[in-house]
């Protein structure tokens, strides 16, 4: 098998979707065996089970924040936490559409044109791109929602954590408006 970043990772991918997927079946929530094998094994796991556990009322509610952690493993702390903070906070209803992303789905977007930089800081969990839901639940795309949300409730938010934030919906030449990076 041809070496790749992708292929490399495949088998860690494999194992921690297994995994989460053993916590999803896994309804008795924190006090479980399962649980407490996840949270032993550190890493983003740990953090995936710790989330889960806190939100362990609700099977929606698991199953939801279960996508939100695994969207969100190997992003940047600081990053990570803001949004789940927004998500807890009443901002409007959004999904995390990519955080981490490998090299070779970077190679991917710029031939295809949808990045125009192998210094993506998605590469190095410095970045997220969200969906903000509309009332039927499905993506919004409307640009100006994206900009009333970082203005009314990333920056504020941001501004309060001390972790500044970068929204792609101000660039001058790609807008990007679903993706917000540190810095
Ligand atoms: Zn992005």
């Amino acid at each position: 098998m041809q070496f790749t970043v992708d292929n490399f990772f495949a088998p860690i991918r494999a194992t921690t979707q297994n995994r989460l997927a053993a916590l999803q079946r896994d309804t008795a929530g924190e006090e479980t065996p399962v649980y407490n094998a996840l949270a032993a094994g550190g890493g983003p796991t740990r953090e995936a089970a710790n989330m889960l556990a806190r939100t362990a009322e609700s099977p929606e509610g698991r199953a939801q924040m279960l996508n939100e952690a695994d969207k969100l493993d190997g992003v940047d702390p600081k990053l990570a936490t803001l949004f789940r903070e927004l998500a807890k906070r009443g901002a409007p209803k959004f999904g995390i559409s990519e955080g981490m992303r490998s090299l070779d789905r970077q190679k991917q977007m710029v031939a295809q044109g949808k990045s125009q930089t192998m210094n993506s800081r998605h590469l190095h969990g410095n970045a997220v791109d969200i969906h903000l839901l509309g009332p039927d639940g499905k993506p919004d795309w409307t640009f100006d929602r994206y900009r009333d949300f970082y203005e009314n409730h990333v920056n504020p938010l941001a501004q309060e954590m001390g972790v500044p934030i970068t929204w792609g919906g101000n660039w001058k030449t790609l807008k990007d408006g679903v993706h917000f990076q540190l810095g």
